[in-house]
């Protein structure tokens, strides 16, 4: 006799997972480890809310990791990658669409006077570093602990975020020299900034940071401090390198360095400038960006570099982010954290609430963290229930403590009304 037994889709695609990825995953944070649940298997997006693969929908607060500014599926973002595909994929040479794109990426920040499409934030990054090193001969990296700039060797020391989450202090496989030209220091510490340049002197290639950490949750600069950062860097012919994967496009148009006031001799950018597509971009100073070969010496190259889907994609998401959408997300976030405040305090949680534009963190400590330590010291236990509360009553956050809720131009009233009735209920449990 036939015996059938009722799998949901859902598990039967996470079984299958497990046997080809690692962790069932094709990156470590969607496993969902640290906070004790199977990872989701997600087949839909729309707007602001998320299906799984057996047809439940939540409210999104993951928002593909960052790129998803303008909620999911788009419908102008859908048609000019529809009418991009029509033209044929990437065709192995210069194309249109790159300088579209890239016009519209230099008009938004002006300090990307010349830059390159890369296909993601990693290879960014590992390419502005090159850069910075090729530039001035140096070899040595300055980078602050809890912040994370993709999966670079010298760079993933102290990185937060997947790193803090599976509580790794690095990853093995890095060699010993790599670390070596990496120095890490502590966020929001102008001493601890003026003692690594007084250590060093014409040592230092390149200061690298998120303007604002975004990856160990958020962790805003204190006032002053990038200042300072820019004065130590210009003294000391440092390239200062903001990295901004995560803030670019979503603290203002023109990033975290328009939001603050900073030119940085180089940027990095990634996910929302692709549009949901896979991207990175590298630019700043003509004179360093000349270095880049063929027109000079530091090699850097990528057979898929300015995908026409990717860079389709990127014009119409930037297109759409008009100083309404930024209003509005402000507007968001700060409803948000207001109301998100008002539960806790009613439920007698006391959380750290940290927040820039429409990037936010709940800390489940007392006040928001100064830095990455103060953020890794948060309870991980209380974020893990909380957000299986959060995910019972259908409002997705990030699987773990150190990591931003990002808000989108999709989330309106009646999403902060859901979120704040769950987050009344999670907090209480
Ligand atoms: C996501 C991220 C990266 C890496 O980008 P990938 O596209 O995932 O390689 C680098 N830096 C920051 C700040 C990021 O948030």
């Amino acid at each position: 006799m036939a015996v059938t037994v009722a799998v949901g889709r859902q598990d039967d695609l996470r079984e299958r997972a497990l046997g080809l990825f690692p962790g069932g995953v094709n990156s470590p944070v969607r496993a969902f480890r640290s906070v004790g649940r199977p990872p989701l298997v997600l087949d839909a997006g729309s707007g602001a809310r998320v299906r799984d693969a057996d047809g439940r929908w939540y409210l999104d607060y993951i928002g593909s990791w960052g790129p998803a500014i303008l909620g999911h599926a788009r419908p102008e973002v859908i048609e000019a990658v529809r009418a991009a595909a029509l033209d044929g994929f990437a065709l192995g040479a210069t194309g249109p669409r790159e300088v579209e794109l890239g016009e519209r990426v230099r008009a938004a920040m002006p300090s990307m006077e010349r830059m390159r499409f890369v296909s993601s934030g990693t290879e960014a990054v590992m390419s502005a570093i090159r850069l910075a090193r090729g530039a001035t001969g140096r070899d040595l990296v300055v980078k602050f602990a809890g912040a994370y700039h993709g999966h670079g060797d010298s760079l993933l020391v102290e990185a937060g975020s997947g790193l803090a989450t599976l509580a790794m202090p690095g990853s093995a496989g890095v060699t010993a020299g790599a670390a070596r030209d990496t120095i890490v220091i502590p966020f929001n510490d102008p001493e601890a900034a003026r003692a690594v340049f007084a250590a060093h002197p014409g040592r230092l290639a390149a200061l690298i940071l998120e303007p604002v950490i975004a990856n160990v949750g958020v962790v805003p600069p204190v006032a002053g401090y990038l200042d300072l950062l820019r004065e130590l860097t210009a003294a000391s012919g440092t390239i200062l390198i903001f990295d901004e994967v995560i803030t670019g496009f979503r603290l203002a148009k023109g990033g975290a360095q328009a939001r603050y006031e900073i030119t940085p001799d180089l940027t990095t950018l990634g996910k929302i400038v692709g549009g949901g597509m896979p991207i990175g971009a590298y630019g700043g100073r003509a004179d360093l960006m000349a270095r880049i070969a063929p027109e000079g010496p530091v090699y850097q190259a990528g057979t898929l570099s300015g995908h026409p889907l990717a860079m389709a994609a990127g014009c119409v998401t930037l297109d759409l982010l008009t100083p309404q959408v930024y209003e509005g997300l402000e507007r968001t976030g700060a409803a948000l954290e207001a109301g998100l405040r008002d539960v806790a305090v009613l439920a007698g949680r006391e959380v750290g609430i940290a927040r820039v534009g429409s990037l936010l963190t709940v800390f489940f400590r007392a006040g928001a963290p100064r830095d990455g330590a103060e953020a890794l010291a948060s309870d991980r236990q209380a974020y893990a229930r909380f957000f299986g509360s959060m995910l019972d009553q259908g409002v997705l956050l990030a699987p773990s403590q150190f990591e931003a809720w990002f808000i989108s131009a999709a989330h309106g009233q009646a999403e902060l009304e859901e979120t704040l009735a769950a987050a009344s209920k999670a907090f209480a449990s």
